[in-house]
């Protein structure tokens, strides 16, 4: 059993419609039943729903061309970037044409002097940081999967280092989108600061394919820092280990990087990424700046840390160490999912203003313990941002049942403190329910700029609005 949405009509791509995509893109529409199934799913035990066939684009012009054709038919069109969101983003529920940007993958420009690049929609996140290496520059949004730059633009995604970097609706300057009738818009120019109208930027940023499709994205990039240093810190609860976390916000200290892993979490990454850290709730640190910088907020996170019974921190300062870190951190959700083999993984985020962080992971972590299903917890903490995996044998409809409550308790738990039912994950069709008591009357907004972009709602249809 997995989890499904209300149906909607079918919309299915007509044979006219097929043959005149196969005239414009040759051998690039797939309709083979692996490769359909393949982009109807993504990783989450959201039910799958294939689209009719995938055009592989390979410029703004096809995806133009493909979005007018489907346009005159009536037919869906989803955009496709690596396929890792969680929410059932890229299910086509009422079927259509998936497009797939992932072969739009050169990095377009990179002017180191203004910290900035263009890259097409599908370059993935280490794709990018290994093409500029050289110049001395990175870029900081980091999600757990190598997801693509356009995929993470429409889903507003961030990360570890968004606490001090910011997520993507920082970090993006300007997008090349392409609009439900085919037209091609630049939403900005690539000044840093812009007073110049509406904020079309930060409007497609984030709306997960359902106001345009994103074929360019221009980027903030940042120099590496002079030094960087990575400590591990075992804590004798979770409410201390969090509460060092607010300390820290609270005193401006500008860590690059604070997660938090529960015991049952770092139980898992040791046997998944063979660790042998203690088994107790735990922070992961980053410090960045000048060698002077870091060594005082080191030093101020130590005394924080030990007003809270965390003083056995282990430091990872090679660069080797630190990656070592970073990557088992990167794959907590498939260690979770190791907790329990042949099971499937539902990971729920929320976000909380920090100084309800505490309260918020404390209840949900009482919550599960007493709902008896295999759970851990994992966060990007300074941002106030945590994720829960809830560990399912999907094809019992009580643990199933069990967990999807758990999710609502935790959502409301989260919106009752003036947080948000996801920070990062986005809604796909997961989360659509939990909009109207988040957002009220603004959501009625939301759906009036959908039908003002996307009138017929052909742009992955089912998404986030319920029209
Ligand atoms: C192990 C794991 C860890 C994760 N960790 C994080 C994390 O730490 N932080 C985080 O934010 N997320 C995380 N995620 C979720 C996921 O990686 C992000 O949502 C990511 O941004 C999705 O990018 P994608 O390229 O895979 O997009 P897809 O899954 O392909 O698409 C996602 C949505 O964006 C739309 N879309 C894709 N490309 C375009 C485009 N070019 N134009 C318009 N719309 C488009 C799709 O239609 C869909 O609605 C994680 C996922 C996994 C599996």
């Amino acid at each position: 059993m997995s989890h499904l949405p209300p149906a909607l009509p079918a919309r299915t791509a007509s044979p006219e419609c097929l043959a005149e995509l196969a005239a414009l893109v040759g051998d690039r529409l797939a309709t083979g039943t692996a490769i359909r199934e393949q982009h109807g799913k993504d990783e989450s035990f959201h039910a799958p729903f294939p689209p009719d066939a995938v055009v592989f684009a390979i410029s703004t012009e096809e995806v133009s061309a493909v979005v007018k054709i489907c346009a005159r038919y009536g037919t869906p069109v989803i955009p496709f970037g690596t396929g890792t969101s969680l929410e059932g983003h890229i299910a086509a529920l009422q079927g259509g044409i998936c497009i797939d940007v992932s072969r739009m993958n050169a990095v377009l420009e990179v002017r180191a002097e203004d910290l900035d690049c263009t890259v097409q929609a599908g370059v993935t996140r280490k794709q990018l940081n290994e093409f500029i290496r050289d110049t001395g520059l990175f870029f900081p949004i980091d999600p757990g999967a190598d997801a693509s730059i356009g995929g993470m633009t429409a889903t507003r995604a961030s990360g570890t280092n968004a606490v001090r970097y910011g997520t993507m609706r920082e970090n993006v300057l300007a997008l090349t989108v392409v609009l439900s009738d085919g037209r091609v818009i630049r939403t900005s120019r690539r000044a840093r600061k812009s007073a110049a109208g509406y904020d079309l930027t930060r409007l497609f940023v984030g709306s997960e394919g359902t106001l345009g499709i994103i074929t360019e994205v221009t980027l903030r990039l940042y120099g590496i820092p002079e030094t960087i240093s990575a400590a591990v810190c075992p804590f004798p609860g979770v409410e201390e280990a969090v509460n060092t976390v607010i300390a820290t916000i609270q005193s401006g200290i500008p860590v690059a990087r604070v997660e938090f892993l529960d015991a049952l979490q770092m139980k898992a990454i040791n046997a998944y990424s063979k660790l042998s850290h203690a088994e107790i709730p735990t922070l992961f640190f980053e410090f960045h700046g000048s060698p002077a910088g870091v060594q005082e907020q080191v030093e101020m996170v130590q005394a924080l840390a030990a007003d809270h019974g965390g003083t056995d921190f282990q430091w990872a300062n090679a660069p080797e160490d630190r990656a070592r870190l970073w990557d088992a951190r990167h794959k907590a959700y498939y260690a979770g999912l190791g907790l329990r083999p042949g099971c499937s993984g539902f990971s729920s985020d929320v976000c909380v203003p920090i100084s309800r962080l505490a309260d918020c992971i404390v209840e949900t972590r009482a919550d599960l313990d007493a709902s008896g299903l295999l759970c851990p917890i994992v966060g990007h903490v300074g941002d106030g941002n945590f994720h829960v995996l809830f560990i399912v044998n999907p094809d019992d409809p009580q643990e199933m049942e069990t967990a999807l409550a758990l999710n609502e308790r935790l959502v409301q738990r989260a919106l009752s403190m003036d947080g948000t039912c996801t920070g990062e994950h986005g809604v796909g069709y997961g989360k659509m329910d939990f909009l109207e008591t988040e957002h009220g009357d603004a959501l009625d907004v939301m759906r009036s700029i959908k039908k003002a972009l996307d009138p017929a709602n052909l742009l992955n249809p089912g998404k986030i609005v319920r029209l």
